[in-house]
């Protein structure tokens, strides 16, 4: 199983992961802010996830590392 995780903090909110993803299972997490004042993004469903790594090559910031 793949998995994604986030470096939360470094996220600028330009959610182009989230439009990128091919199982669209990033999603905005509007529970909290990071420290730049942004929602971060977040992956709840990861069994979902192919471990591509479109996200991370989108990421403009390399907020995002994909283990398979
Ligand atoms: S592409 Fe990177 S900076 Fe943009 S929302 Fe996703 S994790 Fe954050
Ligand atoms: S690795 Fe691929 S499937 Fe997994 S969250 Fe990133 S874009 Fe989506």
């Amino acid at each position: 199983m793949a998995k994604v995780t986030f470096n939360e903090n470094a996220c600028k909110g330009c959610y182009l992961c989230m439009d990128v993803c091919p199982k669209k299972i990033i999603k905005k997490a509007t529970d909290r802010l990071n420290v730049k004042g942004f929602n971060p993004v977040e992956v709840l469903d990861m069994d979902q996830c192919i471990g591509c790594a479109f996200c991370a090559t989108m990421c403009p910031d390399v907020v995002i590392t994909v283990e398979k």
